[in-house]
C-alpha cells in the first residue's frame, strides 16, 4: 500500500487547439487544487495531436502554448512534475503494448470514437482515432497512476485502463497500478454557450460558443451574453429541459465555487440578463487572472528549462514501468 504522499496524480490536455473553460474547469483546475497533495505529473498530449495531419510548425506553437496556460493556471513546475508526452519514448512502447491488450469491440464502443468518427474526411476514419484509448493507458500507467482528474468525456478512457491494468496483471501477474478516476461534480461537462447539447470543444476552433482562456475579455462576455438559453425565464437547474441556463450555472457554481442551490435561490424573481451578467463577470475575472499570469510565462527558454527538467524526471519512472512490463511479457 501505498501512503498518501507517495500517491500519484497525472492529468494531460492535447495540443490541439487554444485551451477552454471547459479544459481548464473540468480538469485543470482540479489538478492545481490537488497538486500539493500527491506526486503530480501534468504533460502535453502531442502524440495525441497527431491522431489526425497536424501543420508541424502550428504543432509546436500549441504545445509551447498549452504549458504556458498550465503555468498561468497554476501549474507549479516546483510540486508538479511537467513534460511533453513525447519527449518520453517508452509512451510509444508503452502505447504498443496496450493497443495489444484491447478488443475491437471495446475500442468501438468508445462514446469518443463514435462521436468523432461522424465526421471524417474523404479518406475515412484515422486509425489513430480508434487505437488513441490506449495510448492514453499507456500514459497513465507509465507513471503508478492512482487518480486522474478529467471531464466526463474522458471517464470511459480511464475505465477502460483499469480494466487494461487488471487484464495484463492477471495474465502476466502484478505490473500496473489500477488507476481512479476524478470527476469533479459541477464542471465535467462544459457545453458550447450555442449548442447546450454539446460539449465545448478546443478543436471546434473559434466560434461564438467555445470560451477561450486567451480570449479578448470584450469577447468573453459577449459570448455570455449571447448564450442560448430559453422562455422561462427562471434561473433552475435542470439539465434536460433547461440545457442552457444549466451550463451556465455550472460554469458560474464551477468558477466561484458557490452551490448549485445557493445560486437558485439567489436569483429567483430575477431575470436572465442579470444572471448572465454575474456569469460573465465570474468567468471575466477568473480568466483576466489567467491571462496576467500568462504574460510571465511566454519566454519559451523557460519554457524549455521546464520541459527538459519534467522530461528527466518523467523518464526515469517511465523506464522503471515499461522494464517491468517488458520483463513480465517475456521480452526482457
Ligand atoms: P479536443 O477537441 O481536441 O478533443 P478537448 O477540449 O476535448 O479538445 P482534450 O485535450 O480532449 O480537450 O481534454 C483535456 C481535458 O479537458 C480532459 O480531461 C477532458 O475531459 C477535459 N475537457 C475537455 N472538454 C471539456 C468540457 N467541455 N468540460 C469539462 N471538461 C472538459
Ligand atoms: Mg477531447
Amino acid at each position: 500500500m501505498k501512503n498518501n504522499e507517495q500517491k500519484v496524480m497525472l492529468t494531460g490536455v492535447r495540443p490541439s487547439g487554444n485551451l477552454t473553460l471547459g479544459n481548464y474547469l473540468g480538469a485543470i483546475k482540479n489538478f492545481v487544487t490537488r497538486q500539493a497533495q500527491y506526486k503530480s505529473y501534468i504533460f502535453v498530449a502531442d502524440l495525441h495531436a497527431i491522431t489526425s495531419p497536424r501543420d508541424p510548425a502550428e504543432l509546436r506553437i500549441a504545445v509551447n502554448d498549452c504549458i504556458a496556460m498550465y503555468l498561468a493556471c497554476g501549474v507549479d513546475p516546483e510540486q508538479t512534475i511537467v513534460f511533453r508526452q513525447s519527449d518520453v519514448l517508452e509512451h510509444g512502447i508503452m502505447g504498443f503494448i496496450m493497443t495489444f491488450q484491447t478488443h475491437m469491440g471495446e475500442l468501438s464502443r468508445m462514446t469518443q470514437f463514435k462521436l468523432k468518427s461522424q465526421n471524417v474526411g474523404k479518406n475515412g476514419i484515422d486509425t489513430g482515432l480508434f487505437v488513441y484509448p490506449p495510448l492514453m493507458s499507456a500514459d497513465i500507467l507509465l507513471y503508478n497512476t492512482d487518480i486522474v482528474p478529467v471531464g466526463l468525456d474522458q471517464q470511459q478512457h480511464v475505465e477502460l485502463t483499469r480494466d487494461l491494468a487488471q487484464r495484463f496483471n492477471k495474465r502476466y501477474g502484478d505490473t500496473f497500478n489500477e488507476p481512479d478516476v476524478y470527476i469533479a461534480p459541477v464542471g465535467n461537462k462544459i457545453l458550447n454557450l450555442q449548442n447546450p447539447t454539446e460539449k465545448m470543444n478546443k478543436s471546434d476552433g473559434p466560434n461564438p460558443g467555445t470560451i477561450f482562456l486567451m480570449d479578448d475579455l470584450k469577447l468573453v462576455r459577449k459570448k455570455i451574453m449571447s448564450a442560448v438559453t430559453d422562455s422561462e425565464s427562471v434561473v433552475r437547474f435542470d439539465e434536460e429541459a433547461k440545457p442552457g441556463i444549466s451550463n451556465l450555472i455550472s460554469i458560474l457554481a464551477a468558477t466561484t465555487g458557490e452551490s448549485i442551490e445557493s445560486i437558485e435561490k439567489r436569483f429567483v424573481g430575477h431575470g436572465y440578463g442579470e444572471f448572465k451578467r454575474e456569469v460573465a463577470d465570474a468567468v471575466c475575472n477568473l480568466i483576466g487572472n489567467i491571462q496576467t499570469k500568462h504574460q510571465q510565462f511566454k519566454n519559451p527558454d523557460v519554457l524549455d528549462a521546464i520541459l527538459t527538467a519534467g522530461a528527466e524526471r518523467a523518464r526515469i519512472v517511465a523506464a522503471e514501468t515499461l522494464n517491468r512490463a517488458r520483463v513480465a511479457l517475456g521480452l526482457k
